[in-house]
């Protein structure tokens, strides 16, 4: 039964990380650390792969590879590792549909035509709609408000 524990900590980790970011994204990146996210939010006029927005990989990073090295390492904590591998497989999700998917950084696949792709991908333009600090809308990424899956009336 112990590998049923583990995927369940795995999957709470992953769910859990949503609302992590929701936070973050509300409270940090639109909050204190919004010297890091404001170029995600503007028009790119520096040429480039890359955004200091990326640097939140990094940060995310910590508290995962923080988790691989206490659980592995510290008697007892063995399902910390899990956690870990949880926050990883959030990490890609987020840049799967974050980076790729919304924000066509890479060209690996087109517009997906589902109900569920649109309404996060609408959620999602709404947040971008505004460039500034304040007032922003919709920081989830996965969960989003049901009524961005509702279909517009013609
Ligand atoms: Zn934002
Ligand atoms: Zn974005």
């Amino acid at each position: 039964m112990q590998i049923l524990f583990y995927t369940l900590i795995t999957l709470a980790s992953v769910i859990a990380m949503e609302f992590v970011a929701w936070l973050a994204h509300k409270y940090l990146m639109h909050g204190l650390l919004w010297i890091w996210h404001e170029d995600h939010h503007k028009p790119h006029e520096v040429e480039g792969f890359f955004e200091k927005n990326d640097l939140f990989f990094l940060v995310f990073a910590v508290p995962s590879a923080a988790s691989y090295i206490i659980g592995s390492a510290v008697p007892g904590y063995f399902p910390l590792f899990f956690v870990g591998v949880g926050i990883s497989i959030y990490g890609l999700i987020y840049f799967l549909i974050h980076d790729v998917y919304i924000h066509q950084r890479f060209k690996w696949f087109k517009q997906l035509d589902g109900w569920y792709s649109r309404g996060i991908l609408r959620a999602h333009g709404a947040h971008h709609a505004k460039q500034e600090k304040e007032d922003g809308v919709s920081f989830g990424l996965l969960l989003v408000h049901p009524k961005y899956f509702r279909k517009k009336k013609k």
